[in-house]
Parts: C-alpha cells; structure tokens; sequence
C-alpha cells in the first residue's frame, strides 16, 4: 500500500480567506435576503470497474467551486461558481440575492467558529491510502474469489470508488464551519448460471472506513465470496407463496424499508410544507409499541456521519419515534427557522452546485428485546427476507413496494428453502403499526446506501435489527 503523492489532502483556505466569504454573504444580503450563506468545497472523485476481467471504467474527477445561497422568507436563491476566482464569486452572490428585492441590506455577524467534536476520527482513510494500480489489484482479486467459488458463477462485474470532499461553509449569522468527510465503496456482483437458470448475487463493504478495513474487516474476497454465494443459493431458490404473511426482515439494510416508508415523510420541508402526512402526528401513535427510530449523523464509520452537516449543524443523533409515539422531525436552517423548531444537522447538498435540502443521515430502529431466533421461532408459516433490493414508495399515500433478493421460507418456527423473486407490498403508515417484535442485533448498514431527493444524490446509512411484522402482502416478481 502506498500513500497517492498526487492526490494531497488538500487545505484550500488560501483560497477561500474569512474576508472573501464576509464580503460575499453582504453582497447576497443587498438585495435584503434576511439569511446569506457560501459554501466552498474542495471534492476529489475515483471510480473503478472491472466487468468480465477487464477494466470498464478509471476515472478521477475534482469538482471545485463556491455556492451563495440567500434565503427571503421561504423564497432561496442560489447561484455557484466552479473554481474560486473572486471575481466569478462575486457574480454569483449578486446573481443569489436577486431573490428578495425589498428591504435594505441585512447585517453580516462576525464568525465564530463552529467547533463541534468530530463523531469518530480516521488516522489514515482509505481514499487517502490506495493509489490506482491498489485499487485495481483488490478489483483483480475479488474477480478471482468470485470465479473460484463455484465453477457456475460465470460474470462478475466489481466497482470501487472513493472520495475527499473539504468543505468550508459559512453564513450570515456569524457560523463558520470545515468538515473533510472520506467515504469509500467497493461491490460485487456476480452472475450465476445453470442451465437457462440464471441468478445474480451483490455483496458491498466500505463507508468512512480506515486504510486497513480492506484487508482486515471486510476483504475483496470475502465480498466476492458473499456475493457468489448469493447468486449460488438463488439458483435453488423457489418461487415465493404469494398471500399476506408474517414477514421477519434480517439486520442491517432490511432498514431501507424505514428510511423509505418512514424516514422521507419526517423531513422538515415536508413537515412545513404540509405534504406529508406526518404534519399533524406529533405526540401520536405511529409505529407498534416498543418501536423507537432515530436519525443519527454520529454513527461510527457510517457513510450517513460527518462532524456537520452541509450547513454547518454540528452532526447529532435525533429521536423521530419512542416506543411507538411520534416526538420530533429532522429540520435543516430554512425550515427549523420558519418553524421555529431547533435544526438538527440534516441539512445536506450534494455539492456546491445545490442548495441544502432536509436529508436523512443513518437513519435506523433501536434494538428491541428479543432474540433473532425467537422472531422466527414463533412463526408458523412466513417469510425471512435476508436480502432487500430496491423499492419505491409513492409520496402521496405511502403505498410501497419492495423486492426481496433473497428470502427464506420459514416452516414451524424454522427455515426450510430459499426463495426468490419476492416482492413485499402494502402502505407504509399501516406496515409501522404492523411491526410486533423487535430483537436485539441492531446493526446499521453505512456502507453503500444512497438517497435521492430532488435529483440530488446524498449518502446515507439504513439499519435496524432483527423484525417482525405480524403480516405484509407478499407476491413474486415471475408471475
Ligand atoms: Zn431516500
């Protein structure tokens, strides 16, 4: 392993000094904005892939740039520079004032640094720790794994990517915040084939991870290996029995149905907007007894943490629902202000070029107190989903659908065969009220998940342990 010389950790404070930013969130508050902000990020972007033993894909990006945001009310304006020219910069807080054209200039606090603690710290990060030919070796070695595993496993397609963004953001009441924040991936997939059968299996490892963690925790072996397996047992797998059914979801990204069917509608602009249902439920029942969810930006290791967030909120661990009742949302600035509810660290952009949205971090239910092995145990007839794919959820009435990679039959409180192609369905206000045991194995998943919102990309971590829910609707994807 050797440190990448060309690809320094960079400090751009030379290039964005107090002075500058002071001068611009007074240029964007002349048109009367009552709030201005500048965010300078520095962002160093690598991808990898290897697809059928051959490099796809080398790529390294660098995104670079200012973004002035000024807010009137409810009303924002945004505008962004690539680069940090002052003269650029001054153009484009002119440009992110225009919003709000009464009124005099607004006042620009001094800054006062925000100094939060960091929620874990990484001596050596991994994206600082590889160079290319590294990366390339660890795709090489997981093609071998997977291929070696089984002679039917027959594709293999394998990504690695990595990032360092620096941020400095700053704002007109005085907040002066940096963040470096170091997230790594590396995934596999692979492609099973027997006969006209043929069965894909995914396995993922990275988040804010150390130089180490690739060959200590999670090495590109044991992901393919993962992966292959997957694929190995889906091969056997049976189509699912469709029916409403007790549903037991494994730990860790079994949480995407929470960050989904629950996390999405507790987000602040929805909350202030009235668009989400959630609006009203405050100190309502909304999940079964013994449920608690929190939004945590503080988990160790976890693509969702970072010490602030992209506006600056020291990152922290909110909860959304204790023991089934609803007790508080997640706010970014703009709608924490109009609401006059405290931010809680989810304001988040996916750079420069766009304005903070309220987004998740890790987003998660608590453990609850019973054994995995009794959630199956007590289930006659039903189905262990140890693999979620993708799914959707329509806004407007919580209607959701999800596919199940891989799931179990369970038979007399035991698993007895694999299935595949499973789909669960129903509404997600409904499927909350229908959780009805929750063991004690939480384990949060930050090592691959992204979420989407407005077009704009942000990672984000999903977990929970081990759940019960006394029936969802489940059907097959074949049919
Ligand atoms: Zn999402």
């Amino acid at each position: 392993m050797s440190r990448n010389a060309s690809r320094p950790d960079v400090d751009f404070a030379d290039r964005f000094p107090r002075e500058l930013a002071g001068e611009l969130l007074a240029i964007a508050r002349e048109g009367g904005a009552d709030f201005s902000e500048v965010y300078a990020e520095y962002t160093v972007q690598t991808a990898f892939a290897l697809d059928e033993g051959r490099l796809k894909r080398s790529s390294v990006a660098v995104l670079e740039g200012v973004g002035v945001r000024a807010n009137a009310g409810a009303q924002t304006g945004y505008a962004c520079a690539d680069g940090f020219l002052p003269a650029d910069l001054r153009e484009a807080a002119r440009v992110a004032g225009h919003i709000a054209r009464d009124g005099g200039a607004g006042r620009v606090a001094p800054f006062h640094v925000t100094d939060s603690p960091a929620p874990f710290t990484l001596s050596f990060p991994a994206p600082l720790a590889l160079d290319e030919a590294a990366k390339i070796a660890m795709l090489r070695r997981a093609d071998e794994a997977a291929r070696s595993a089984d002679r039917r496993v027959r594709e293999v397609e394998i990504t690695h990517a990595d990032s360092t963004r620096r941020f400095v953001v700053a704002n007109s009441d005085g907040r002066w915040a940096e963040d470096r924040q170091y997230l790594s991936r590396f995934s596999v997939a692979a492609l099973a084939l027997e006969g006209d059968n043929r069965q894909q299996g995914f396995a993922a490892a990275g988040g804010c991870v150390e130089a180490g963690y690739f060959e200590s925790e999670r090495t590109p072996e044991t992901v393919a290996r993962e992966a292959a397996q997957s694929a190995i047992t889906l091969l056997a797998a049976r189509e699912p029995e469709a029916g409403s059914t007790p549903v037991v979801v494994a730990p860790g990204w079994g949480g995407v149905m929470v960050h989904e069917c629950f996390g999405h509608s507790m987000e602040g602009d929805g909350i202030r907007k009235r668009t989400s249902i959630r609006a009203d439920q405050r100190g309502r029942q909304v999940a079964a007894k013994g449920v608690t969810i929190v939004d945590s930006g503080v988990v160790p290791f976890s693509r969702g943490s970072f010490r602030v967030d992209d506006e600056g909120t020291p990152a922290q661990r909110t909860v959304l629902v204790e023991d089934g009742i609803l007790i508080g949302y997640m706010w970014d600035l703009l709608n924490a202000r109009i609401m006059r509810e405290r931010p809680t660290g989810n304001g988040r952009r996916s750079s420069y070029r766009d304005y903070p949205l309220c987004r998740m971090t890790n987003t998660y239910i608590e453990s609850g107190p019973h054994t995995p092995e009794d959630l199956v145990a007590d289930v006659k007839r039903g189905l262990f989903c140890k693999h979620l794919g993708g799914g959707s959820v329509n806004p407007a009435d919580g209607n959701f659908s999800f596919v199940v990679t891989e799931a179990w039959q369970i038979e007399d409180g035991r698993l007895t065969h694999p299935v595949r192609n499973a789909t669960l369905t129903g509404n997600g206000n409904d499927a909350m009220l229908k959780i009805d045991a929750v063991a004690n194995d939480l384990k949060i998943d930050g090592t691959t998940g992204s979420c989407g919102k407005n077009g704009q990309w942000k990672p984000c971590g999903v977990g929970q342990p081990t759940v019960r829910f006394s029936e969802i609707t489940v059907g097959g994807t074949a049919t």
